[in-house]
């Protein structure tokens, strides 16, 4: 039944093509219609953490990219001295998922993806305008005049999703009120193996090793949508980072100002509903998230999982539905999570980044990490 269904996935982000290989072995044709006329991961890099590296198992694409990511043995968030506030448990959720926390370069991660799709798969140049929906079928229009007739259609056009505009006009991103910069080093220090993230008045800034001596680092600062600050130089960020503790001025230093990704901190509002006819939004078109958490990908990635378990036993329309049921309660308990904890982190007046520090000091690893239980424990397999 499914071999002669054709599917059209609107955007080859991670989400778009994890899809459409799981999507093409079940045994679908597929088309990936991505906006951009190049089909690559920017130059930074992406935690993925075990819940991510568990669904890539269920995908049966995680042995392979064991090999092209670092694996993270711990995470720490400092004070601008360096002098540590918590650690999370990345043991704990490693313990649930039975594997690691790794790190990898996009670029390296969106290489592997569409090598594993097939590069003849992906339309380049497609952005989305509009569609029609059919008596059976679903009419693409893009923006270069030409459409495409598809059985099935999976929105995965990230935060920004066209396809879940034209579904759900009144869901509109919204911003976190911080600007983040974001950049990939070499950095030749033997045995960095350990994630940090440093909270001050002056902003945040978050360090991962990405293996190969390579060192991804991203700085947040808090800023009005359309402030100055958006448009700062790498001389500003290291102005502004200056104090901060090392290795933080050395990345700066390292770093190059064309080489520099920066935009503003986006998410959506939890939507209720992810399947509409013939139409299924995933990733961060269902459920874009700040990046606080780290679990965008993720949770983009566990989608894809639980979407394939669906398939197995169920065509498209139910397995939709299914996934609808499944996914809604955890991906909005991501999104209200992880902007609490952006409100948290970039905390910048001095009283409340005190009394902030006191507690995280203070009280027992039990209750500062109660938001993350859900995320250790649950699992997102289990229906
Ligand atoms: C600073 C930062 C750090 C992050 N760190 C992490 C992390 O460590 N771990 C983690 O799990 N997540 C992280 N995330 C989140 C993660 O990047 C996203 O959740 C993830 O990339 C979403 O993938 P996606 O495929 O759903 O969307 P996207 O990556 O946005 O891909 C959507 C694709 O659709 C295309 N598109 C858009 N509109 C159209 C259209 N009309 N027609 C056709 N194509 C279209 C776009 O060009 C794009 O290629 C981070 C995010 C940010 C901003």
């Amino acid at each position: 039944m499914s071999k002669n269904k054709h599917i059209g996935i609107i955007g080859g982000g991670i989400a778009g093509l994890t899809a459409g290989i799981m999507l093409q072995n079940q045994g679908y044709k597929v088309s990936v219609f991505e906006a951009s006329e190049n089909i690559r991961g920017i130059g930074a890099g992406i935690g993925l953490a075990a819940n991510a590296m568990k669904a890539f198992e269920y995908l049966n694409l995680a042995e392979e990219l064991k090999q092209i990511s670092n694996v993270l043995e711990d995470f720490k968030v400092c004070n601008p001295k360096g002098e540590t506030l918590f650690a999370i448990n990345t043991a704990k959720i490693s313990e649930n998922f039975q594997t690691e926390n790794y790190a990898i370069h996009r670029a390296d991660l969106h290489q592997y993806l569409v090598d594993k799709l097939g590069e003849e798969k992906i339309f380049t140049g497609k952005k989305l305008k509009n569609f029609k929906l059919l008596s059976h079928q679903v009419n693409l229009k893009f923006k270069d005049k030409s459409n495409v007739i598809v059985d099935f259609v999976i929105g995965a056009d990230g935060v920004n999703s066209k396809v879940r505009r034209i579904l759900l006009p009144e869901s509109k991103p919204q911003y976190a009120g911080y600007w983040c910069w974001r950049g990939v080093v070499d950095y030749e220090k033997k045995d960095f193996h350990k994630s940090m993230a440093v909270w001050g008045k002056k902003g945040r800034f978050g360090i991962t090793p990405l293996g190969k001596n390579k060192v991804y680092w991203f700085a947040c600062i808090n800023t009005k949508l359309k402030g100055k600050t958006t448009e700062f130089t790498l001389k500003d960020l290291q102005n502004q980072f200056r104090n901060y503790t090392s290795p933080i001025p050395e990345l700066l230093s390292l770093s190059q100002e064309n080489e520099l990704i920066s935009g503003p901190i986006m998410d959506i509002n939890p939507i209720n509903q992810f399947k509409f006819a013939k139409i299924l939004l995933i990733g961060d078109a269902a459920h874009a998230t700040t990046p606080n958490m780290g679990q965008g990908a993720c949770m983009a990635i566990e989608d894809v999982a639980v979407l394939q378990e669906e398939l197995k036993n169920n065509d498209l329309k139910t397995a939709s539905f299914n996934f609808e049921k499944r996914r809604l309660s955890r991906t909005k308990y991501i999104i209200k999570n992880s902007r609490r904890a952006g409100k948290i982190a970039q905390a910048d007046q001095q009283f409340l980044i005190g009394l902030r520090n006191n507690i995280f000091k203070t009280l027992p690893e039990k209750i500062t990490q109660f938001p993350l239980k859900r995320l250790y424990e649950e699992d997102f397999m289990k229906f």
